[in-house]
């Protein structure tokens, strides 16, 4: 039984992996970068092990309380885990930003993973390896969150690393995040995949009502001038991720989506913490 961290640069696929990992959908996942901002875990249970992953946000360069809050959030869960492993993209040079984060970890219990080799040549995947080789990590693991290519020889390896011990969690949770967290980020992930430039990063989500029949979700902007465009012409944006969410909710339960300015909330600290950032 054992706490495993991954922590990355934003968009190296941290979230995709630990949904491979659990072949359950914990995390949520955005091919925009820093938009994992909770610690989400996801609890791996096999016969012989139960592994706890803990999904922390890309680490980066904090320019609001927001940014501030999410660093502190990553580096804190990279202390008290068994092992932590580095993941880095296959497709991109090593490079400072990686780095960055190697600096701040513990190699003595450490592991590079190298995920996207589905869209690297052999020669990259080489590269990477021996860019990362004088960090004297554990160990190296070529992987594909998407295919999932050595995933299993990763959770092998990782199995092996943790201490024995009693399972905490019953077998069947996959995730410890509480109904109301999974789907207000449901419903963030969902209005990632339709905004585009600055907006994403406007958007908070949040459920404030919430029992068997009825769930009522507030979506928070920074403007007003941001609201119409996650509405959308005739509430058509809306009404898609509505649409998009009805397969998630339990049969028959109604979800109720409202919009509401809270001006420059990303800029202010206790906004950030009452949101649970
Ligand atoms: P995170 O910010 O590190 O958690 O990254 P995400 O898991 O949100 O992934 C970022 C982007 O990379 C998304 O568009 C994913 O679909 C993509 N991605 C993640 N893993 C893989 C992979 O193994 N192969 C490919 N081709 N794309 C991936």
């Amino acid at each position: 039984m054992g706490f495993v961290s991954l922590v990355g640069r934003p968009n190296v696929g941290k979230s995709s992996l630990v949904n491979a990992m659990i072949k359950n959908k914990v995390s949520i996942v955005s091919d925009k970068p820093q938009t994992t901002r909770t610690r989400i875990r996801g609890i791996l249970t096999r016969k012989d092990a139960q592994i706890v992953f803990v999904d922390t946000p890309g680490l980066h360069k904090a320019v609001t309380a927001l940014g501030e809050t999410v660093n502190a959030t990553a580096l804190d869960s990279t202390t008290d885990v068994d092992v932590n492993c580095l993941v880095i993209d296959a497709t991109q040079q090593f490079g400072s930003g990686d780095q960055w984060v190697a600096d701040r970890l513990d190699m003595a219990r450490t592991i590079v993973v190298v995920n996207k080799i589905d869209r690297a040549s052999p020669a990259q995947v080489l590269n990477q390896l021996q860019a990362t080789a004088s960090l004297h990590a554990l160990a190296y693991f070529p992987v594909s969150a998407s295919t999932g290519e050595g995933v299993e020889e990763l959770i092998a390896d990782l199995v092996q690393r943790i201490p024995e011990g009693i399972a905490m969690y019953p077998a069947e949770m996959v995730s410890e995040t509480p109904g109301e967290i999974w789907i207000a980020e449901l419903v963030r992930e969902q209005l990632l995949a339709v905004t585009h430039d600055e907006l994403p990063y406007s958007i908070a989500t949040r459920v404030t009502e919430f029992d068997e029949r009825h769930v009522r979700c507030e979506i928070i902007v920074e403007r007003e001038s941001q609201k119409g465009m996650v509405i959308g012409k005739g509430g058509a944006v809306l009404s898609a991720v509505r649409t998009k969410l009805k397969g998630a909710l339990p049969k028959g339960m109604k979800l109720e989506l409202i919009v509401v300015v809270d001006k420059n909330w990303q800029h202010r600290r206790d906004r950030v913490e009452r949101l649970g950032y």
